[in-house]
């Protein structure tokens, strides 16, 4: 059984371990339309987005090196043609968002655009099969990505990494545009706060980023983790949707419960760290 928690516990691992995969998280799930051009093609923890157009098609998050013949698989289930992604934006500095780039750029020649501010990290992988990771373009802070008249607009959301960007876009449904947003992580419980010499304002740019988080008018919610956006419990109710019923994924109140969640758990680690350096 698929434990959100568990898996929040064992991405505090990532980072020692970079190669290590926690049990479950490449399995699939059944891919869907979020809305509109949106779809789910990701795995059943790591979130993978496809966003279609008239001109080609952009991939959000390649994941694990593994992973990749996953998504594959859910894009052509959709009914797409997994070459026609001609854009893959990198997710943030993490192998289990970013690890299968190079495949990704292999198979359909993709341009890989890469958060400025995470770009060492990406620079630095070596992939299990032995890949080091491209990069065609570099992004900052309210930086857009267009293809076939959709755009993208990066919001920066440092701490969890130092250039963890979500991004922002319409979406529309019923003749109303919605305001979506593809989250990067505000996971602060497992990260290192004190003493933290490769990252030293760690802590400051974490309480920022949620106060930033909180502002954005986020209505279609979804994140890098699938947990992170309760998508199980949102894809049991798009399953039983009726005509008329809304859409499950159009979640404001959720969005903001989130941000206030996470801040909450990166506030207790952030005090449980300095207590623990002031009583060694
Ligand atoms: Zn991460």
């Amino acid at each position: 059984m698929f434990k959100p928690r568990l898996a929040l516990a064992l991405l505090s691992l990532l980072p020692a371990f970079a190669l290590a995969q926690p049990a479950g998280w490449n399995d699939p799930f059944p891919p869907h339309k979020v809305m509109d051009n949106l779809y789910y093609v990701g795995t059943s923890e790591l979130a993978s987005y496809l966003l279609t157009t008239d001109e080609g098609n952009i991939l959000l998050s390649s994941n694990y090196e593994s992973s990749v013949p996953v998504i594959q698989a859910a894009v052509e289930e959709l009914g797409f043609d997994f070459k026609d992604i001609k854009i893959l934006i990198s997710g943030h500095g993490h192998p289990d968002h970013v690890e299968g780039d190079a495949l990704v750029k292999e198979l359909t020649g993709a341009d890989v655009i890469v958060s400025r501010l995470d770009a060492p990290y990406n620079e630095s992988v070596r992939t299990p099969s032995g890949r080091s990771l491209p990069i065609d373009r570099l992004v900052d802070d309210g930086d857009t990505v267009t293809l076939g008249g959709a755009t993208l607009t990066a919001h920066l959301l440092p701490g969890h990494t130092k250039g963890c960007l979500a991004w922002s876009l319409p979406l529309e449904e019923d003749g109303k545009t919605y305001y979506g947003l593809i989250e990067c992580s505000l996971n602060g419980q497992f990260l290192q706060y004190v003493n933290n010499a490769d990252y030293p304002n760690i802590a400051a740019d974490m309480r920022a980023t949620y106060q930033k988080a909180r502002e954005i008018p986020a209505e279609v919610f979804v994140s890098s983790h699938a947990s992170f956006y309760g998508l199980n419990d949102k894809y049991a109710k798009l399953q039983a949707r009726q005509p008329g019923d809304p859409n499950p994924f159009v979640d404001p109140a959720g969005y903001q419960a989130h941000v206030d969640e996470f801040e909450r758990t990166f506030e207790a680690a952030l005090a449980r760290q300095e207590a623990e350096a002031a009583n060694p």
